[in-house]
Parts: C-alpha cells; structure tokens; sequence
C-alpha cells in the first residue's frame, strides 16, 4: 500500500493540504486567488506573495479547489482501514474559520465528508471479516470549549465535571462519557444527527460557537479473532479544530479574550506535540491542553495522525494562510 511506503519514509505523521474554492462574495469583491497549483501532483504548492514573489510549502498531498470529498477520502482510507488491524488514528483539521475543515470532515448530506465515510467503510470491512473476527464499534461525541469537555450525546448534563483519566490497562478515556454501540450506518448518521443539534444547544450563534471549540468523534473499536480467541482494542479520533485564526486585538475583551487564549493554548499544544513526536523528542507535553490529552493514545507510538491543513485561496486571507501552512509545515 502507499501508505505503507510513504509510512516507512517518514514515520507516522502525514499532512494534506486542501485548499477550498473562491467564494461567491470573494469573487463578487473583486479578490483573486493567491495560490499555485502547479506542482499538486508532487505536493508542492505555492503561495503568490506579491510582485513575482511566490512562497512554496510541500506536504504529502495537495488538493485543489476542484477536488472532490471521493478524492480526499481515497488517501484517507488506509488508515481508516488500519484502525481494523488495532492501530489508533487521528485524523483531524486545522485552519482558518471558512477554510472548509467542517466541509472536510463532516460534509453536507450530498457531499459527505471523512466522518461519514469512515463509518461506512468501517462497517464495510468488519461485514467482509465476519467469518474470521466479531468487531464492535462505538461512538462517543464531544466538544472541547475553554479547556472544558462537553459531551454531545449525554442526554442530561453531567453533574460532574468531564475529566481524562488514564485506565489500568494504559489508555486514556472520559468517565461518564456516553459511548453509543452502532450496528450500522443509518444509526452512525442518527448518533451524528444528535451531536450537532446539541452542539447547537445553548448557543446563539452556532458557527461562530463551533469556530471555538473542538469538536471531536471518537470511533472505538473492538475486535475478537474468532480463530484465537485475541481481543484488541484501538481507538480512531476525528476531530474538527476551532479556528485557528488570530483575532484583532480591538474585537478581544472578555469572555472573547478568555476563549482566543484557550484555542491559542490548545492549537500551540497541539503543534507542540506533534513536533515533539516528529522530532522523535523523549519528552512529548499531552497534558499542556485538554485537546493533546484526550487524543494521546491516537498522537505517537505506533499510532498514525493525519492532518488536513485547510485554507483559503483568496488574496485577502493571506495573512492567515501563509500562518496556517507554516504551522503544518513545522509538524511534518
Ligand atoms: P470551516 O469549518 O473551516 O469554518 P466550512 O467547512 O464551514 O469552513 O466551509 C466554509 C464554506 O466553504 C462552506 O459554505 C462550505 O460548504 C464551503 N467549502 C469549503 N470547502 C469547500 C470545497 N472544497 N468545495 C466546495 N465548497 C467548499
Ligand atoms: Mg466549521
């Protein structure tokens, strides 16, 4: 597999760049698209800074505007699969607010995203080993709000604050948090369905809410090999990362000012981790943000990550691109 050979050159973490359309309104302001395409294939894109200046940045892929959520997912898909065969995973995205990360992950009912497909695939496979190995799969749905985990299934709000702890068998999970058992993928979309309605709960605007938090599918799987009698348990992430844009320092006061320093705080902690791992350092921070904590088994050891870094192609962003690329560029 390719992921296999790309895996042995550069060890377990990869990042995608994905690069959204000019939007209606970016074209109607008279804005033109910054970004170059032109060495895609190789995973080169480059960034048009002005004059004849063009800044270029390389990742494991690169996808245009025109791509579609199929071609985004076929990279994806072997690490999905791997999850199976008792690897954990996170796959997650990292940009601006309006970069497409929601698009990328979650998608829209005609164009489902990684999330869905995931689950699909999920289940396609378990049904195709089902002589040999019984899988069970589960969902857990939480958001992560100024450094506070919230979970999107409960039904009634917890009592208790929301903690990571660490079980005797070594990995980390949330006590109390509402693990739903999926057969299929109709219920998958139901258990997904009632994530984002209580994600909409108590809060008047719920894009810029989600601009803020995380929001983060946990998939747990469970496999007994009916040859053997083995279990193993792995764990897949999906994650939906709060904005990673800077905000202008008039609009931050108050409660703004509290949750720009908490998404400041996670993403930092986040790039800070990763780098740590990449750069194969003894000392890997999880605990500096509820965030790293919570993804731990699923970010180093054997474990395999995948970014996406999302952003825009419109010359009035550019600012927030060339940051957001510079910040994947430090991770891989
Ligand atoms: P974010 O979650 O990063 O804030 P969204 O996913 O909400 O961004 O995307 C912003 C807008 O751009 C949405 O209307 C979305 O449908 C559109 N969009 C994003 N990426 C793409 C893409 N690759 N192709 C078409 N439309 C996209
Ligand atoms: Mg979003």
């Amino acid at each position: 597999r390719l992921y296999n050979q790309v895996q042995e050159m550069k060890g377990n973490i990869r990042v995608f760049c994905r690069c959204r359309p000019l939007s209606k309104e970016e074209v109607s302001s008279g804005y033109t698209t910054i970004v170059d395409f032109d060495g895609a294939k190789d995973g080169d894109i480059g960034i048009l800074t002005g004059g004849s200046t063009k800044r270029t940045f390389k990742f494991d892929r690169v996808y245009a505007p025109r791509d579609g959520q199929g071609d985004v997912y076929a990279d994806a898909s072997p690490l999905v699969a791997s999850v199976l065969d008792g690897y954990n995973v996170c796959i997650f995205a990292y940009g601006q607010t309006g970069t497409g990360k929601t698009f990328t992950m979650e998608g829209t009912e005609q164009n489902r995203g990684v999330n869905y497909r995931t689950l699909e695939e999920l289940f396609k496979i378990a049904a195709e080993r089902k002589e040999s190995i019984s899988y069970s799969i589960s969902v857990s749905v939480l958001e992560v709000y100024n450094e506070q985990i919230r979970d999107l299934l409960a039904t009634s709000p917890s009592s208790k604050k929301l903690e990571v702890r660490q079980a005797a068998e070594g990995f980390h999970h949330v006590p109390g948090i509402v693990e739903a058992k999926v057969e299929n993928i109709k219920e998958v979309w139901d258990v997904l369905q009632a994530g984002s309605n209580a994600r909409a709960v108590g809060s008047n605007n719920v894009n810029e809410h989600s601009s803020r938090s995380h929001c983060m599918l946990c998939i747990m799987v469970k496999a007994k090999n009916l040859m053997n009698g083995e279990c193993t348990r792995s764990k897949l992430w999906l994650v939906d990362l709060a904005g990673s844009e800077r905000l202008a320092k008039t609009d931050v006061q108050g409660e703004r000012l509290k949750e720009a320093q908490n998404i400041n705080r996670s993403l930092s902690a986040l790039g800070d981790v990763i780098s740590a791992l990449a750069a194969k350092s003894s000392h890997v921070p999880y605990r500096n943000s509820k965030l790293t904590h919570l993804l731990q088994d699923s970010l180093g050891g054997d474990s395999k990550t995948l970014m996406f870094v999302q952003i825009s192609p419109s010359e009035n962003d550019m600012g927030e691109t060339l940051s957001s690329l510079n910040f994947a560029s430090r991770v891989r």
